[in-house]
């Protein structure tokens, strides 16, 4: 997971949310998931903006078939450990800020309508705005908080496995809920590591021994464009160069590169 920069509001998600919040409101009741549609309209700004990617897991994703996510649920929120109430944040449903897009494994096999809290925090109630005391345990990849701060990657037990940084809660929550431990999420990461990933890192190691220095700046500078948000698995990639490319800092004190801390990424 890396940041998300959605970009500006679109212009008839504006629209969208003044007549549908209306017509949600004249219910009556608390709106049931059916009675909350039409905020589809923003699929395709948001699959682009994400340049493609699970907004939490960072794999590639055709717009067909993948949801407009709520990081607020809709209709129904667990808030355990912190809270007991149940309600969803049915205001926030056309919200451009609570909105993003991600692949039904994150989405409806392990996030679902998963909200935890923080011990002690309290809900946001009806119409009102974020953060008030809310205090998430999840991490909104479209907020100001770096998901890479929280999250890395280690390999363990012949797979890549995502731990939290740090020892941070949120990074240790968000693994949990957005299962960034599934299996095919494994397997993908794996793939991506042979055919991707290590023969980047073989050829710069190369480089090095032969001390060819041209191969070298041209190798390790196709690492670095690696780490930049229109490639798959970004938080992934940072971790594996940072462990398995040789002499990290002797590297890039001869190429005068920096390598970036996980904060900058
Ligand atoms: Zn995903």
């Amino acid at each position: 997971m890396i940041k998300v920069n959605r970009g500006p509001e679109p212009k008839n998600l504006v629209t969208i949310r003044i007549s549908h919040l209306s017509r949600i409101r004249n219910l009556g009741r608390p709106p049931k998931s059916d009675d909350i549609y039409g905020y589809e309209i923003v699929a395709e700004t948001l699959w682009k903006a994400q340049h493609h990617k699970c907004c939490y897991c960072e794999h590639r994703i055709v717009k067909s078939y993948n949801d407009v996510e709520h990081y607020r649920p809709k209709t129904n929120a667990d808030r355990s450990p912190g809270c007991n109430l149940k309600h969803g944040y049915w205001w926030l449903a056309y919200t451009w800020e609570n909105l993003l897009f991600a692949c039904p494994s994150c989405n409806r096999s392990h996030k679902r309508s998963f909200f935890p809290l923080e011990n002690g925090s309290s809900s946001l109630i009806a119409e009102s705005l974020p953060p008030s005391n809310e205090i998430p345990l999840l991490i909104d990849p479209g907020s100001s908080i770096n998901p890479v701060e929280h999250i890395k990657f280690v390999f363990e037990n012949q797979h890549w496995c995502a731990k939290a940084r740090n020892e941070s809660t949120f990074g240790e929550k968000s693994i949990e809920i957005y299962g960034l431990n599934h299996q095919d999420l494994k397997e993908l990461r794996k793939d991506h590591y042979e055919t991707i990933l290590k023969p980047q890192i073989d050829a710069i190691n190369i480089a090095l021994s032969d001390n060819d220095m041209m191969a070298l700046k041209k190798e390790f500078r196709r690492a670095l464009d690696m780490l930049t948000p229109r490639n798959a698995f970004v938080c992934f990639n940072y971790d594996v160069f940072s462990e398995k490319i040789l002499e990290l800092q002797k590297i890039t004190d001869l190429l005068q590169l920096p390598w970036p801390n996980p904060d900058q990424i």
